[in-house]
C-alpha cells in the first residue's frame, strides 16, 4: 500500500468504496487523515468500516469542515448521491480528487525521482499498459501495475527510484488529478466513444491532453485528428519532449509501425538506420491493426524507459496477452478456443471476427443498443452461432437467412454444442466467444463469464 499524507491530520469527504475507493479510504487513514467516508451501498460502508475506516452519512456533512471531496472513479458522475455532493463540495470551495492524485502527490513528497509511467486513450490502453509492463519485467526490472487496470493505485507499494509505476488512467481518472505529471505519459488515441461522461469531443480530448501536457516525456499518437492536434500543441512549447507514435506505416521521426515491426526513428535517419525495437508478426496475443499501435506505444515507453531493443523485441514475443480479451483458452484435437468475453459491445466483437476466416461463434447477454446487424459483412465467415441469454432472438432475428444458429440459452450449452460441431469436421477451426453484450443476465460480469468459459473448455474431454 502507498499511505496517502497529504491530508495528514485534516479531515477529508470520500465517496464512493468499492475497489479504488475502499483502497484510497485506507490510504488516506494510514496517512494520518480523518476520514469521512460514504457509498450508497450498506454492504460496502460495512466492508470499510470493518476495514477501520470511519463511515459518516455525507448528506448531512458540513462541507466546511472538509479539505477535500476525494471521489471515487467507479462512481458516475449521472449517479444523484454524488451530483449532490460534488456540487456542495464545489459550492464549499474545497478540492475535488481522486486516488492518482494521492499518489502523484506522494510521490512528489517522497521520491519524486521514481519511474512513472502513464497510459490513457479511447481503447487500447490496458493491452497497452499490460504489454509495458510484461516487456519491463522480463527485462529484470521491478514493475508496480496498475490504476485503471487490476490493483488500485493506491494498494500498489510505493513509489521508488527502485521500481517503474506503470499505470492506465481513465479520462475521469485524470480530471480527477489536477497535478499529474508522469515521468513518460502516453496517449494512445482519441475516439467519440465515451462522450457520455465528458460532454463534447473537445472536453474529453482537454481532459486526455492534461496527462500528456503534464509528463516530462510525452508519447503521442497521430494516427487520429485530435491527438495529432494535441501532439502538435505540445511540441510548440518551450522545453517539448513529445514524440509522435504511429500504427500507419513510415513516419520522418518517432515511433512507428511499418508493417508488424515497431520502429524508433531519429530525425534525418534513413528507414534503414531506424532502430527496430519489436516484430510482432505471429504474436498471437498481439493479432490486428489495433495491436500494432498498442505496441508501438508500450515499445516506445520502454525504450525510452532504457530497456535495450533486444530485451524489448523478447518481451513483446512472450506476451500472454490480457485475460478475456481474445485470450487463448486452449485447444482439443483441431479446435481453438478464444475468450474474448470482453467484447461487450459489437464494435469490440468486429475486431474479434476481423482476425478469423471461419469461426464457430458463441454470443448474447444482455444486449446494447444497434445489436449485432453492423457485423453483417462477417457473416459470411460464421460457420454456425450459438445463442446465449437475453439476447437471443433479438439476435436470431439478424442472423436468420444469412448464418446457420442455435438457441443454446446458457453458455455451458453452447460452448458443449460448438465443441461438438467445430470437432466434428475434422478441420482447423476456431470456437470463438466473442458476446458483443454485457454479461449482466447471467454473470456478475464480463470476467466471470470469462472464466466461466474457460472453464467450460478445460472440462472438455
Ligand atoms: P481499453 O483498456 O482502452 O478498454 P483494451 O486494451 O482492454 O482497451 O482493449 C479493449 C478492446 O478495444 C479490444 O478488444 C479491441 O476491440 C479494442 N482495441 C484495443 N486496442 C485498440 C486500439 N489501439 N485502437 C482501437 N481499438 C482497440
Amino acid at each position: 500500500m502507498t499511505p496517502a499524507t497529504t491530508f495528514s491530520g485534516r479531515t477529508v469527504a470520500l465517496f464512493g468504496l468499492g475497489g479504488s475507493g475502499l483502497a484510497t479510504a485506507k490510504a488516506l487513514v494510514a496517512g494520518g487523515a480523518i476520514v469521512a467516508a460514504w457509498d450508497d451501498a450498506q454492504a460496502k460502508r460495512d466492508e470499510a468500516a470493518a476495514a477501520g475506516v470511519p463511515v459518516v452519512d455525507l448528506a448531512s456533512a458540513d462541507w466546511s469542515a472538509y479539505a477535500a471531496l476525494v471521489l471515487s472513479p467507479g462512481v458516475p458522475l449521472t449517479h444523484p448521491a454524488p451530483h449532490w455532493t460534488v456540487e456542495r463540495a464545489k459550492a464549499a470551495g474545497i478540492e475535488i480528487i481522486g486516488d492518482i492524485e494521492l499518489f502523484c502527490r506522494e510521490r512528489r513528497r517522497s521520491a519524486p525521482d521514481a519511474p512513472f509511467i502513464s497510459i490513457t486513450g479511447t481503447n487500447g490502453k490496458s493491452t497497452t499498459t499490460a504489454l509495458l509492463a510484461h516487456i519491463l519485467r522480463e527485462a529484470g526490472i521491478e514493475v508496480a501495475m496498475g490504476g485503471n487496470i487490476g490493483t488500485p493505485i493506491l494498494d500498489l507499494p510505493p513509489p521508488s527510484d527502485e521500481r517503474v509505476h506503470v499505470v492506465e488512467v481513465s479520462s475521469f481518472q485524470i480530471d480527477l488529478t489536477p497535478s499529474i505529471d508522469p515521468t513518460i505519459g502516453c496517449l494512445i488515441n482519441i475516439t467519440p466513444d465515451h462522450l457520455d461522461r465528458h460532454g463534447t469531443l473537445e472536453d474529453y480530448a482537454a481532459i486526455k491532453e492534461r496527462l500528456v501536457a503534464g509528463a516530462r516525456t510525452a508519447l503521442v499518437g497521430v494516427d487520429d485528428d485530435p491527438t495529432n492536434a494535441i501532439g502538435k500543441r505540445l511540441s510548440q512549447r518551450e522545453g517539448a519532449d513529445v514524440y509522435p507514435v504511429s500504427a500507419q506505416g513510415e513516419r520522418p521521426w518517432g515511433f512507428f509501425a511499418l508493417g508488424r515491426e515497431i520502429r524508433a526513428r531519429n530525425a534525418g535517419e534513413t528507414l534503414e538506420e531506424a532502430l527496430v525495437l519489436a516484430d510482432i508478426e505471429g504474436v498471437e496475443s498481439l493479432r490486428g491493426r489495433h495491436n500494432a499501435q498498442n505496441a508501438a506505444f508500450a515499445c516506445a515507453a520502454a525504450w525510452l524507459a532504457g530497456v535495450p531493443p533486444e530485451a524489448i523485441r523478447a518481451g513483446v514475443r512472450t506476451f500472454p496477452g490480457l485475460a478475456h480479451r481474445m485470450e487463448q483458452a486452449g485447444t482439443r484435437g483441431r479446435v481453438r478456443f478464444v475468450n474474448d468475453s470482453k467484447a461487450t459491445n459489437a464494435k469490440s466483437t468486429e475486431v474479434a471476427l476481423a482476425a478469423f476466416e471461419r469461426v464457430h461463434w458463441i454470443l448474447g447477454g444482455k444486449p446494447k443498443a444497434g445489436g449485432i446487424s453492423a457485423l453483417a459483412p462477417h457473416f459470411g465467415k460464421i460457420a454456425k452461432a450459438y445463442l446465449i441469454g437475453a439476447a437471443t432472438e433479438a439476435f436470431a432475428a439478424t442472423l436468420e437467412g444469412h448464418v446457420p444458429f442455435e438457441r443454446c440459452g446458457t453458455l455451458d450449452v453452447a460452448v458443449a454444442r460448438a465443441a461438438a460441431d467445430a470437432a466434428a469436421t475434422g478441420e482447423d477451426e476456431v470456437v470463438l466467444f466473442s458476446p458483443a453484450c454485457a454479461s449482466y443476465d447471467q454473470f456478475r460480469n464480463f470476467e466471470e463469464r470469462g472464466e466461466r468459459f474457460k472453464a467450460l473448455v478445460a472440462a472438455l474431454p
